[in-house]
């Protein structure tokens, strides 16, 4: 029986490759950090979420460990059935302190808190408006939701109230935008989000999976940026970025939403409960940035840094707002040249291009971590230099 799809998948696979698309996943035989070892090769790593350098943090390691001594390795069970933990309820906690919301629940990845959270809560009486741009996990949520759809382009604030206007006609409406989107490191305009969703009875949602830990004051988030806490009715977020980068995703907010999600969410209710590893070491990363802001703010001392020495050497660099920093090439082959040229000068970067990103919009991005020292982030930015020039980029 295998024999008809197996040659139909050999042409999809074929196809793939001859459109230049194929992933191949280069394998790293370290812990994840900024100096890390891929085929034999030591090089620094600038293309992680690790952007707090929490990846491989000793305090979390230690206590993941500690967990697993305290609570076991695995919960056999989904939470409603034998699966909560008095640290589940720990994490789900202090999540909600950080980020000044009324109650979190936990599911194993952000991918499963976006597919869960629109289905639960709107009917095909309801209307989802979402961002051109939004991520992956937010369209499969949508799509599991029988609610209105409208899409507004990118960050375009006029786009989003025609929107507005259409979906009047439905009876609950949601805004939904990711926090920073990952491609440009732009972050989305949510004091004006949260007006237009005022003036037309919106609720509004945003993914905080690349801005949690990294935008704002104290790096909790675009609510604490924009200064509008309790304007956000949903956030969800990841623990696999900024937040220790092991695994595990939350949405967080109004406190009869997270109370119905628990009831209905379907990842939540049909998938297993997150590891006391993973807890433990969640609770830590929180106990770690209520403590001290100190890996926050070397973050954007770094970014500064990398951006306006790039800006110096003539790159040509998308204004950011972020730790995310567009090094703009548009030309395709030339991102992929200008990787594999980096990679050779030990600096690990990807080069994205269509359909990853618009046509003839091709870039490197940089992703900087707070556990890159000056001394890291020099070799970078005079490995560009050199490439760049060799390249006639700059
Ligand atoms: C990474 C990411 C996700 C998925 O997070 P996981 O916890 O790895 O599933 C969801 N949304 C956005 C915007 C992301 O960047």
């Amino acid at each position: 029986m295998y024999g008809k799809i197996k040659e139909n998948l050999q042409q999809q696979l074929q196809g793939i490759k001859d459109d230049g698309l194929y992933k191949n996943e280069r394998v790293i035989t370290t812990p994840q950090g900024i100096e890390i070892e891929t085929n034999g090769q030591q090089v620094l790593n600038f293309c992680a979420n690790n952007y707090l350098g929490l990846s491989n943090h000793p305090r979390l390691v230690q206590a993941a460990k500690d967990a697993m001594d305290t609570h076991g390795f695995g919960v056999s069970s989904v939470r409603f059935i034998c699966g909560t933990q008095d640290i589940h309820k720990e994490l789900e906690k202090r999540i909600s302190e950080y980020f000044g919301t009324e109650d979190t629940i936990l599911y194993i990845a952000a991918f499963d808190a976006n597919g869960g959270v629109f289905e639960p809560i709107l009917t095909e009486d309801d209307a989802i408006i979402s961002d051109a741009l939004n991520h992956a996990s937010i369209i499969d949520g949508v799509r599991l939701c029988k609610a209105q759809r409208y899409r507004y382009k990118n960050a375009d604030m006029a786009d989003l109230e025609e929107q507005l206007k259409l979906a009047q006609a439905q009876r609950f409406r949601i805004i939904v935008t990711d926090g920073v989107f990952s491609m440009d490191g732009n972050v989305a305009p949510m004091d004006k989000i949260a007006e237009l969703a005022e003036k037309y009875d919106a609720l509004v949602m945003v993914d905080e999976c690349h801005s949690a830990g990294v935008v704002g004051n104290t790096g909790r988030g675009v609510t604490e940026q924009f200064n509008i806490r309790g304007k956000i009715d949903i956030i969800t977020g990841t623990l696999g970025k900024a937040f220790g980068g092991g695994c595990g995703g939350f949405t967080t907010g109004r406190k009869e939403i997270i109370e119905l999600l628990r009831q209905r969410s379907r990842p939540y209710l049909f998938s297993n409960s997150m590891p006391a590893a993973i807890v433990g070491a969640g609770i830590e990363t929180f106990k770690m940035l209520e403590s001290s802001n100190e890996l926050h703010d070397k973050l954007m001392d770094n970014t500064q840094y990398f951006v306006k020495a790039m800006q110096e050497a003539g790159f040509d660099i998308k204004p950011t707002q972020s730790a995310i920093v567009a090094v703009m090439l548009y030309d395709a082959k030339l991102s992929q040249t200008m990787a594999a040229e980096l990679l050779n000068e030990g600096i690990y970067v990807i080069g994205f291009y269509f359909p990853v990103v618009p046509k003839e919009q091709a870039r490197i991005r940089v992703q900087v971590s707070a556990a890159h020292s000056k001394e890291h982030l020099d070799k970078c930015i005079e490995a560009f230099t050199k490439v760049g020039k060799k390249l006639g980029v700059i």
